[in-house]
């Protein structure tokens, strides 16, 4: 039960962006593991996240992931492709993600089967 918990409180972020921070009671507040700021975020807007993590602790993240382009979890099942396709790494199958949302919604069939 406390895992579902964790779950229902997770980050929406890459899991290498999660791992720095807590999700805070309130919705869209996170809770910076190295120095407990809390930092506001938005749905498909973590920029603040990962701003605050490269100017304030830049050593605990490599180069690429301070590049950060793609932060959104849904990044963790896709690879960025040519022409705004990703590819998912559950079915290999092209997603158009020209709105995030539709990698979202693509997740949805595997969770379902
Ligand atoms: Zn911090
Ligand atoms: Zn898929």
């Amino acid at each position: 039960m406390a895992d579902q918990q964790l779950e229902d409180n997770k980050l929406p972020v890459r899991e290498w962006l999660r791992k720095h921070y807590i999700q805070a009671k309130i919705k869209s507040k996170a809770i910076c593991r190295h120095c407990s700021k809390k930092i506001f975020y938005k749905r498909y807007n973590y920029f603040y996240l990962l701003h605050h993590l490269t100017n304030i602790h830049s050593e605990v993240l490599t180069e690429e992931q301070k590049r950060g382009e793609n932060v959104d979890w849904v990044w963790d099942y896709f690879i960025p492709k040519e022409n705004k396709k990703a590819r998912c790494n559950l079915c290999n199958r092209f997603v158009d993600f020209k709105l995030l949302y539709n990698l979202d919604l693509h997740l949805h069939i595997h969770r379902l089967t």
